[in-house]
């Protein structure tokens, strides 16, 4: 297998449960994938902690990352900033790690024109009813929040055939195996193969000259 990792986007509905499909996954598979901490405007909810499930920030520090080119890339979401810094992402690529980002659906389109090998999933919940009883079940967020961030779910809903794959999480452990194992196909394909192609080619192509001669 080639050394360089991979780019995961993860992407789904505020609500449809990827955060702990996600856990649940580097639970299994720690030693297969790291995470990317985003850094967000948000306030933190109750129990998140700076630099474990964000690195929280203010407007003007999140600009400053902006301008210095930080970022890979960062978007605006119900009225917050949030983006992927560059550092970590790299340095785990190059250590041969699948890097997930767990992150919306404008940065996953941007992630793809940066990096066309990167993997896009998208995660929904088995139907529209459950995404909004896990939303309002969640208890941390006003009914405004709640609302905006349902239309933002049936905005993002139109975008949802630009992924490469769509994850009905409906078994927190089956869905997990499952992005697991379109990780390791998309780790077979020629494109993220590069190196392994490019040898066989060319050594291919010696072979060739030699018969002839
Ligand atoms: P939440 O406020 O619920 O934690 O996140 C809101 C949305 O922002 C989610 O869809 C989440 O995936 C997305 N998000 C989190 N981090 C990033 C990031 O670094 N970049 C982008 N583009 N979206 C992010």
């Amino acid at each position: 297998m080639e050394k360089k990792g991979i780019l995961i986007v993860i992407s789904g509905f505020s609500g449809a449960g990827k955060g702990t499909l996600v856990r649940e996954l580097l639970s299994r598979h720690g030693q297969d994938y790291v995470l990317s901490v985003s850094m967000t405007t948000r306030a933190p909810r109750p129990g998140e902690r700076d630099g474990v499930e964000y690195f929280f920030t203010d407007r003007e520090r999140f600009e400053e990352a902006i301008e210095q080119d930080g970022l890979v890339e960062y978007a605006s979401y119900c009225g917050n900033y949030y983006g992927t810094p560059r550092a970590y992402v790299e340095e785990k690529l190059a250590e041969g790690k699948n890097v997930i980002l767990e992150i919306e659906i404008q940065g996953a389109l941007k992630i793809k024109e940066k990096f066309p090998e990167s993997l896009l999933i998208f995660v929904t919940p088995p139907n529209a009813e459950e995404l909004k009883r896990r939303l309002e079940g969640r208890g941390t967020e006003s009914r405004e929040v709640i609302a905006s961030r349902l239309a933002r779910a049936a905005e993002e809903s139109e975008g949802v055939e630009l992924y490469d794959y769509l994850v009905v999480n409906d078994k927190l452990e089956e869905s997990a195996e499952e992005i697991h194992h379109l990780v390791a196909a998309a780790r077979r394909a020629p494109v993220r193969r590069e190196a392994f192609v490019k040898g066989i080619r060319e050594e291919l192509h010696s072979f060739a000259k030699g018969a002839q001669e």
